[in-house]
C-alpha cells in the first residue's frame, strides 16, 4: 500500500491506531516533550494524508500492533502491523524556530511549541489553583510537570509570546496559535492574561488566535478577547456527567454545568457558532450515550464538541487508566461527525482552535466520510 493511495477504511484505521498508538523500534533522535497540557506523550505523525498526534509512550504503545520502523533523519519510517507494512508515515521534525531564542535569552521552545505540524501552542501560565491539592487536581492533568523538567518557564510574557509568534510565522509558517491557560487565583479565571497575551500577539503578527480557559466571571471578557483578536474560544469540559466529573475533576467540577451552558451562550453570541469549542476526554467513565447527548446539546447551541480519546500521561493520577478501545472511540466519533456535518458546523469551517487543528481526535477524519 502507498502513502499517496487512501485506503477505503482510513478513518478506521486512523482511529484504531490513534487507540493503540505506535511503539517505534528505534527512536533515534525523536523528542517528545515531558509533561505539560496538551497531547504530551504523543508525537506529531503524516500518516494518509493527515497529521494526528499518535501516543507513543503510553503503555498501550508499548504494547502496540503497529510498529514504526527506525525513522530516517527527515522522520520517515514504515508502519507495520503483524509484520506486514502498512504504508508509510512521516513523524513530524522540530521547527527552525526552536532553535532561536527570546530578547531576554529565553530559548523559544520553552515559551511555544509546535504543534501536529502548523499550530503554535502555549500554556501560558503554567501554574494552576487546582494542581497541588490531590482534593482538586484534575486527575489527567500534568501541567506543572514540565517546570519541574525546565522545559518551559511557569509564565509567558505578552512580548515572550509576539517574539515567538513572529518567527514560527516566518521561519515555519505556523497557521494558528492556541494559547491555554491554568487557571490563576482571580475570578476572571485567566482571561485577562489571555487578553494582554493576544493584544501582543495581535500587535506583532496576524495569526488566528484561539484562547482556552474556563468560564470567567464576567462574560464581558469574551467580547474584551474578541476585539483583542481572538478568533475562537475553548471551554472545556472534559467530562459530562456529574459522576464524572466528581471524580475526575472534583474542583473544577464545583463550576457547574448549569454555568457552563450559560458562558457557552455569552460566548457563542460573541464568537460565532463553531468558533466556540469544548474538549471532552472519552474513556474517563462517560459513556458513549452521555457524551454523544451532550453533544447534541451543546451542537445546538453552536458549540463544537471536540471528543478526544483520554491517552494516560505519565507522572499522573490517571497514569494507568486505560484509553478507550478503537470500538467505544468509533461509535462516538462516527454518529457524532454525521450530526457536525448536519449542523454546517465541521473542524474546516472553524476559525482557529484545537478543534480545527483536529490532531487529537480522528472526528474531522469521519467529518469528511460523512461529508463525501
Ligand atoms: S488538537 Fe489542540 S492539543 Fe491537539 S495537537 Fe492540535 S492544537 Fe495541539
Amino acid at each position: 500500500m502507498n502513502s499517496t493511495r487512501l485506503p477505503a477504511n482510513s478513518h478506521s484505521l486512523l482511529n484504531e491506531i490513534q487507540a493503540l498508538g505506535i511503539k517505534i523500534e528505534d527512536d533515534g533522535d525523536l523528542t517528545v516533550r515531558e509533561g505539560g497540557a496538551g497531547p504530551t506523550d504523543h508525537k506529531a505523525v503524516s500518516i494518509f494524508k493527515t497529521t494526528v498526534m499518535i501516543p507513543v509512550l503510553s503503555p498501550s504503545a508499548e504494547s502496540s500492533p503497529f510498529i514504526a520502523t527506525k525513522p530516517s533523519k527527515m522522520g520517515v519510517a514504515s508502519l507495520k502491523r503483524d509484520g506486514k507494512v502498512l504504508t508509510t508515515i512521516r513523524f513530524i521534525g522540530e521547527p527552525r524556530f526552536y532553535s532561536e531564542k527570546s530578547s531576554d535569552g529565553i530559548p523559544f521552545w520553552k515559551i511555544a511549541r509546535l504543534h501536529s505540524k502548523d499550530v503554535l501552542a502555549t500554556t501560558v501560565l503554567q501554574n494552576c489553583i487546582r494542581y497541588k491539592n490531590k482534593d482538586t487536581s484534575c486527575q489527567f492533568c500534568a501541567i506543572e510537570e514540565s517546570l519541574k523538567y525546565d522545559t518551559t518557564i511557569a509564565y509567558k510574557k505578552p512580548k515572550h509570546l509576539a517574539e515567538v509568534a513572529q518567527r514560527a510565522v516566518a521561519l515555519d509558517g505556523v497557521s494558528q496559535f492556541i494559547m491555554t491557560t491554568g487557571t490563576p487565583a482571580s475570578t476572571d479565571r485567566g482571561a485577562k492574561i489571555l487578553f494582554e497575551s493576544v493584544k501582543a500577539v495581535k500587535a506583532a503578527v496576524d495569526i488566528p488566535i484561539q484562547i482556552q480557559c474556563e468560564p470567567p466571571d464576567s462574560f464581558d471578557w469574551f467580547t474584551k478577547l474578541k476585539d483583542a483578536g481572538a478568533s475562537a474560544i475553548g471551554m472545556h469540559l472534559e467530562a459530562v456527567s456529574d459522576r464524572v466529573r466528581n471524580r475526575i475533576m472534583p474542583g473544577k467540577a464545583e463550576v457547574s454545568m448549569a454555568y457552563y451552558f450559560k458562558a457557552f451562550q455569552a460566548a457563542v453570541e460573541v464568537f460565532g457558532r463553531g468558533n466556540v469549542s469544548t474538549y471532552i476526554l472519552a474513556g474517563l467513565g462517560d459513556t458513549q450515550e452521555e457524551i454523544l447527548s451532550m453533544s447534541e446539546r451543546l451542537i445546538a447551541i453552536g458549540v463544537y464538541p471536540f471528543v478526544v480519546p483520554f491517552v494516560p500521561v505519565r507522572n499522573t493520577p490517571l497514569e494507568n487508566h486505560n484509553s478507550p478501545d478503537k470500538d467505544f472511540m468509533h461509535g462516538i466519533l462516527d454518529p457524532l461527525a454525521n450530526l457536525l456535518v448536519c449542523a454546517g458546523m465541521t473542524s474546516d469551517t472553524l476559525a482557529s482552535g484545537c478543534a480545527k487543528c483536529g490532531a487529537c481526535s480522528t472526528l474531522s477524519i469521519f467529518e469528511k466520510k460523512h461529508s463525501a
